[in-house]
């Protein structure tokens, strides 16, 4: 295995204590408190960041507010221009910025690329937007004999806060900043305390690109310290997060104290769905990368994986093969498919869903510890589950690891029935080669996302976002715009 050695820009910028941004300025927080971020892989710290609180975040939502005043009037070709020179950075430094990401959240670097070039189709595409975003002008019918222009305008809706987790941490961040700034919206990030150190690099890359003082800010810092204060702000006008259901739920209270309008991406159960008549190979080879894929840290992961029963002895063969041909080694070896999770956190909290299932009576197919001769990191085998009466805590709350519960179905409507059964809403697969059937399935099914023949191709083109407690709201193409704009009518007498 070759393991990278870690670039000369890399260290440099681990070994430099980092700061707030705010207001174009890098500063320590009020308190002069800093927190360690730790490598997964090795359990050894990486870096010191600067600890927030909310008199940090009274900081930065006056910057914002400041800077709202110009940025809102900014004409769309300069936001755009500047878009498009941070995606340019984001490309010149792609390995520098993937190992960063490798080294805080543990993917193998195969996937932190990915993460680059997600961040620079998502901050070119909405570029675009920004001289795009129009109203309609509309006949009204009220005073007949009256000659009046009655016009719409879209208006930024103004000081964001966005609060992102870890498991993709530098899409997670530029897919909220990108079409907020596009639509001239400013921003506070505030990164998930596990992963800030990309963020931090972003904001470098911000001031780089040329981007005018307090349009970004960044605080660093723990949910009750920094998204606690940001989310009940009563100047803060939009607060995006993406998380878990428990907090979207605090999230969604907070910002009531000001009405802030809300959009909430939060977590996932997903069925996917192997049809009797499925290319096998194909369906094993995605169902195992819908669930493993990230290490299983996906809010959209395949974790419910339902099998005709007909097929049921052939999938869980070659499953089983699949998992077992994974490379589980640090995510810097090239060789590395999977990486450790992110935390001591996140590692116990799968490590008991896994005793759990087998209390609950499920069936272990492979998988179930932590890999053979890697005594530091987080690792975890990656793990199948069969329970064939959908009964075992498995089959209905969310892992966030790579944990995949297989479950028989004979009877497409009871199938269906079993599908939705959950208070989750977010993705769902469907693997078939009989496109009428898909189709028929994926309108009855209640996920915002439903992939046919393939799994999370999420792109920027694509709204993204749950029915029921997956969330409130789309992000992603031209839903978010309007997410991020308030719609104002204006109706002139012309006589
Ligand atoms: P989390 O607590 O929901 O954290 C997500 C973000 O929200 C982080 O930046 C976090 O800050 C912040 N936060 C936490 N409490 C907050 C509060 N009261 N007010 C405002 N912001 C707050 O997620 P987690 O603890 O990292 O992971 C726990 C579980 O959440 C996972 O096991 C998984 O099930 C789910 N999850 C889902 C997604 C998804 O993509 N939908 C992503 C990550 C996790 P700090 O972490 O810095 O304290
Ligand atoms: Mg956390």
């Amino acid at each position: 295995m070759t393991a990278n050695v870690i670039l000369k820009e890399v260290q440099a910028f681990l070994d430099q204590p980092s700061q707030l941004f705010i207001g174009g300025q890098w500063q320590d927080a009020k308190s002069k408190q800093t927190f360690m971020i730790e490598n997964p892989a090795t359990e050894q710290s990486l870096a010191v960041v600067a600890k927030g609180n909310a008199d940090d975040v009274d900081l930065a939502v006056e910057a914002a507010q400041q800077a709202f005043k110009s940025w809102r009037y900014e004409a769309p070709v300069v936001r755009a221009k500047l878009l498009n020179k941070l995606a340019d950075l984001i490309e010149q430094k792609a390995e520098e910025l993937a190992q960063i990401i490798t080294l805080e959240n543990g993917k193998p670097l195969l996937y932190s690329r990915r993460e680059c070039l997600g961040a620079i189709n998502l901050l070119r595409y909405f570029a675009g937007f920004a001289t795009k975003i129009e109203g309609r002008t509309v006949p009204v019918s009220t005073a007949p004999t009256a000659n009046f222009l009655n016009y719409t305008l879209r208006d930024p809706v103004g000081v964001c806060a966005l609060i992102v987790p870890w498991n993709f941490p530098l899409t997670m961040c530029v897919g909220k900043l990108a079409p907020a700034m596009a639509v001239g919206c400013t921003t506070i990030l505030k990164p998930a305390d596990q992963t800030p150190l990309i963020a931090i690099r972003l904001m470098q890359l911000f001031e780089e690109a040329g981007f005018p003082k307090g349009v970004v800010n960044l605080v660093t810092g723990s949910g009750r310290d920094v998204g606690e204060p940001l989310s009940s702000h009563m100047k803060v006008n939009k607060v995006t997060f993406t998380g878990s259901t428990d907090v979207g739920k605090s999230i969604a209270q907070q910002a009531t104290s000001n009405m802030k309008r809300v959009t909430l991406e939060l977590g996932g159960k997903s069925p996917n769905i192997i049809l009797p008549d499925a290319d096998i190979d194909k369906a094993v080879a995605g169902a195992a990368s819908a669930i493993f894929y990230n290490q299983g840290q996906v809010c959209t992961a395949g974790s419910r994986l339902y099998v005709h029963e007909s097929i049921l002895d052939e999938v869980l063969e070659k499953l089983k093969i699949a998992a077992q041909s994974m490379t589980i080694t640090n995510g810097l070896d090239e060789s590395s498919t999977m990486g450790p999770l992110v935390s001591k956190r996140q590692y116990e909290t799968v490590m008991r869903y896994i005793e759990r299932a087998q209390e609950d009576g499920a069936e272990l197919i492979v998988g179930g510890q932590r890999p053979e001769g890697l005594e530091k990191g987080y690792y975890v085998q990656p793990t199948i589950f069969l329970d064939k009466d959908e009964k075992t805590c498995i089959a209905k709350e969310e892992i966030f690891g790579p944990v995949l519960t297989v479950m028989p179905w004979t009877d497409i409507d009871d199938l269906v029935e079993r599908a939705n059964n959950s208070v989750y809403g977010l993705a769902a697969g469907i693997w078939t080669k009989d496109l009428a059937n898909a189709h028929t399935i994926a309108a009855r099914l209640e996920a915002g996302s439903v992939w046919i023949n393939c799994y999370n191709v999420v792109d920027p083109v694509s709204p993204f976002g749950g029915y029921k407690q997956s969330g409130w709201g789309r992000e992603m193409s031209h839903d978010v715009i309007e997410a991020y704009t308030e719609t104002k009518n204006v109706c002139v007498n012309l006589v």
